[in-house]
Formats: structure tokens, sequence, C-alpha cells
């Protein structure tokens, strides 16, 4: 059977959901098909639930300093019931000399912490004389040029906590276009820094805070899939694309699609499979890195210092990548006198620790964590959560990826591609990723609808 569409979204993850809701409420008149190869939505956003504990498979939060998610969650009511955690009130540590440190979170905490020598802070200022070098570069590289490699260790945490990737492999460019920017306007990130902050309305400052919901991560996917913005089919797999003289043809393991418009709201590696066979790309597959939850729940005789949590950088030699103090966090993630830790294993450095059996893995975390903090008795309540989702890595390939795409957009009339990997990983990224194709897919409607021409918020 054939189905007629005006927009086809491949995915029922964030962002397909996402995209289907700024398209709609644009323009309500559209008639959307939501494809999804499973027969829930979230993609990788999946809330757990036992035995009075609650924790995540996938993402655990995001932050709230972007507009468009937002204006997402006023949308759906959410901000009324979403929990935060400021960033200010719940301190990150990083694990240094196998000791818990404060992670620096503002100029003076920088000045004092003992994660730096005396040179090293010193070395900071250098930034300040060091010439932008033009090319791209990975992570590691770019930040010792500019601030010396005393800030490897802060840096690697940094990309550890967010792609569970390696400072070593991971693009400058591709991860950080906007600090690459103030960097190569201003001559150095620093100056760069200090004139942004000049120009920042006043309060626009200050630490973001995290955000979740009583009922979990999920909750977010759930309402946008129930706001029924477009016909959802579910354990439906798009197995081909193809085109003709009217538009899109959407092949899947049951019906056929057609729509003039095509929104690919795919993990990087599954778009490229689909689209790949239309336009070769300049690489098959990005790497991506998996990693476990181990999630453990302690008496009240366990000592957690308050915080976020920490991360440990590879240098230190430790299992765990490092461990999320949640029930500090979000309150009721666990029965009352109960600590719930949740630690990450594996990411792009250690894919072999992902194969240990559940037993094996929660007796090397417990070993490797009781080593940081008083746990003076094994955990009452253990689970390993092994995500199906798989963070795409942005590495050195990364910027001609995206040329490509911007090339394959404009050759292929109709195309919009977003999602996870393409203009960023987290949840805040792919968002304004989908925010992104509705509004250049509607500014292409526009004229041939002969509405007012919409003004592009993003290029
Ligand atoms: C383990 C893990 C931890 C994370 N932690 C955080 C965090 O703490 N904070 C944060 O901000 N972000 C985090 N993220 C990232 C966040 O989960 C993603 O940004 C977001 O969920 C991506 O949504 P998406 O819709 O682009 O992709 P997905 O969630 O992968 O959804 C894509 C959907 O497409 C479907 N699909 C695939 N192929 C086909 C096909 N051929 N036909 C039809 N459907 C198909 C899939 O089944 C899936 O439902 C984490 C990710 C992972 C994996």
């Amino acid at each position: 059977m054939e189905k007629n569409f005006d927009v086809v979204i491949v995915g029922g993850g964030l962002t397909g959901l996402s995209a289907a809701h700024f398209l709609v409420k644009r323009d309500p008149g559209l008639k959307i098909g939501i494809v999804e190869k499973e027969a829930r939505t979230g993609g990788a956003i999946q809330t757990f639930r036992r035995d009075g504990y609650q924790a995540e498979w996938g993402p655990h939060g995001f932050l709230n300093n972007t507009e468009e998610s937002l204006a997402l969650l006023r949308d759906l009511g959410l901000d009324r019931e979403m929990q935060t955690a400021p960033l200010g009130d719940f301190r990150r540590f990083i694990c240094f000399g196998g000791k818990l440190e404060p992670l620096p979170q503002s100029p003076k905490m920088l000045l004092s912490t003992p994660l730096l020598s005396l040179p090293g802070k010193l070395r900071l200022l250098a930034d300040l004389w060091k010439k932008p070098r033009m090319e791209d570069q990975t992570i590691g590289a770019w930040a010792a040029y500019r601030f010396g490699a005393g800030v490897l260790p802060m840096v690697d945490v940094a990309v550890t906590g967010t792609f569970a990737g390696d400072l070593h492999r991971l693009s400058i460019d591709a991860v950080m276009p906007g600090v690459r920017r103030l960097e190569k306007e201003a001559g150095s990130l620093l100056r760069g820094v200090i004139k942004k902050k000049k120009t920042a309305p006043s309060g626009a400052r200050g630490l973001p805070a995290m955000i979740n919901f009583p009922a979990g991560m999920e909750r977010f996917t759930d309402l946008l899939a129930a706001e029924g913005k477009g016909d959802l089919m579910l354990s439906t797999t798009v197995t081909e694309l193809g085109r003709d003289d009217d538009g899109w043809l959407v092949g899947t393991d049951h019906d056929s699609l057609r729509a003039p418009r095509l929104v690919i709201a795919l993990p990087v590696n599954a778009s490229l499979r689909l689209l790949g066979k239309l336009d070769q790309p300049p690489v098959a597959e990005v790497p991506t890195a998996r990693i476990a939850n181990v999630v453990m729940g302690y008496g009240r005789e366990a000592r957690v210092p308050r915080g976020f949590g920490y991360l440990a950088p590879e240098t230190e030699g430790r299992f765990a990548l490092g461990a999320m103090f949640s029930s500090h966090m979000f309150p009721d993630r666990c029965p009352e006198g109960h600590v719930l830790l949740e630690a990450l294993v594996g990411g792009r450095r250690h894919p072999e620790r992902l194969e240990l059996d559940d037993q094996e893995m929660i007796s090397r975390v417990y070993d490797d964590i009781s080593r940081l903090m008083p746990l003076p008795a094994p955990p009452v309540f253990t689970a390993v959560l092994r995500s199906a989702g798989a963070i795409p890595q942005l590495e050195m390939d990364h910027p001609a990826l995206l040329e490509w795409r911007r090339s394959a957009e404009k050759k292929f009339s109709g195309l919009h591609v977003c999602g996870f990997g393409w203009d960023g990983i987290g949840m805040n990224d792919v968002i304004k990723s989908a925010a992104r194709a509705a509004e250049a897919l509607l500014a292409e409607k526009r004229p041939e609808s002969g509405e007012a021409p919409v003004k592009p918020v993003y290029f």
C-alpha cells in the first residue's frame, strides 16, 4: 500500500518527535508521517524502574541553557514538572591522584585548585599571546597548545562526561565550533570570552542547571509522542529511499510512503546507511562509544559526597569512567534512607570492558569506587543497563561529513538531515538540530504555498 504525506520523518527518537512538534506548531495543516523501527518511541531515551530505584539507560539530564529546548518544555507543560539540579549547588568532582577534587567552576576556583601547579596556572595566560592555528586539531592538541598540557586531565573529563570520548581523537572544529569562532575572532580564547561576557545581557551569567523529570527522562519523549503531531508508524523500518518527479519514495518493511519532503532524524550511522545509497559520503561510518550504566543502591552507612558526581581522566587508570550521585541531584530515585550511584563503564577507549558479565562489572566498579569514598558495605541493589544506543564521535573526519550533508541537502530537494551525531550529541544539540531542520523545511515550503516568507533563525 502507498501512503501520502506532506513530510515523512524517519526516526521516532527525540529528534524526530521534536521535528514533528516544531513543524506542526508553525504549520498545523501539515500531514506528517513518523516512521519508527521499534515498538516504542524515544530511541536512546529510556527510564529504568525496579524495587523503588529509578535510573536511566541513556541520558540522565540536559542543561537549561538552550532556548529551543526550553520552548519545547513550555509547550508540553513540562516546565512545571521538571526537576533541576543547579551546577552551582551540585559540585562536579574529578579523580586526581587517587582522590576526589572539586572541578574548578570559576576563575577564582581555578586559581586555588590543586589540579594545576603554579607554572601550570601561569601557563593558562599564554593563551592571550598564542596565535590561533586555523587548521582543525584534536581537542587534546588544541587545549595543550592554548593552555598547556597541565589542563589535559580537566579537558579529558569534560569529553568523557559528554562523549565518553577520547580527547586525542575528537575534532575541536566539530565539537566546539562556537569556541573556535571566539578564538579566531578575538585572536585568543580568553580575549574572546572576556569580550563576550562584557556584551552578554545582564542575567545571562551564572551556571546552568541540569534537568530531569520525576518520572524519568522518557517522560519527555512519551509526552512528545502522545501529542500526536504526526501519523506514528511503530515497528516499521525504513529500508530504502528513492526519488521521482513527485518527490520522495520511502520504502519500509510494511507500506511505501510518498512525500515531497523528507526529514532523516536518525543517529549519523543509520542516516549514512540509508543516504549512502543515493550519494556516497566521505566515510561509510563514524566511530561510536558505547557505555554501560552500573546502577548501585547503598544503605545509610555510605558516605557519598554531596554533588553531581565525579569523572576520572584516563591517566588515573581507573576502571569506571566516573559515577553520578543521582539521588543527591534528583530526589525520590531510591527508597528512603538509601543512596543511588550510577557508574559509567566502557566508552571510546575501553569497549573491551563491556564484554564483562554483569557480576564481574559490578564487582570491578565497587572495588574502584570504594577506594574513592567510604562505602563500607557492598551495594544492596544493583543492575547493569547496557544501552543499545551508541554515542557518535565527532572526530577528525566530521567537518568533511558536514560538508557532504550540506551538498546532499542542496542536491536532493526536500531533504533535511538532523539528529544524533550530526550537529552534536546532547539532547539540546539534537533539539536545536530538529528546530533548524523544521525551520529550513518551512522556509522552503513558503514560496510554493504563497505564504509570507519565514525569516530563518539559524542562517
Ligand atoms: C548511553 C547514552 C547516554 C547519553 N547521555 C546523555 C546525557 O546525559 N545528556 C544528554 O544531553 N544526552 C545524552 N545522550 C544523547 C541523547 O540520548 C541523544 O542526543 C538523543 O537521545 C538522540 O535522539 P535521536 O532521536 O537523534 O536519536 P535516537 O534516540 O537514536 O532515535 C533514533 C530513532 O530512530 C529509529 N531508527 C533507526 N533506524 C531506523 C530506520 N531505518 N527506520 C525507522 N526508524 C529507525 C531508532 O529505533 C530510534 O528510535 C546519551 C546517549 C546515550 C546513548
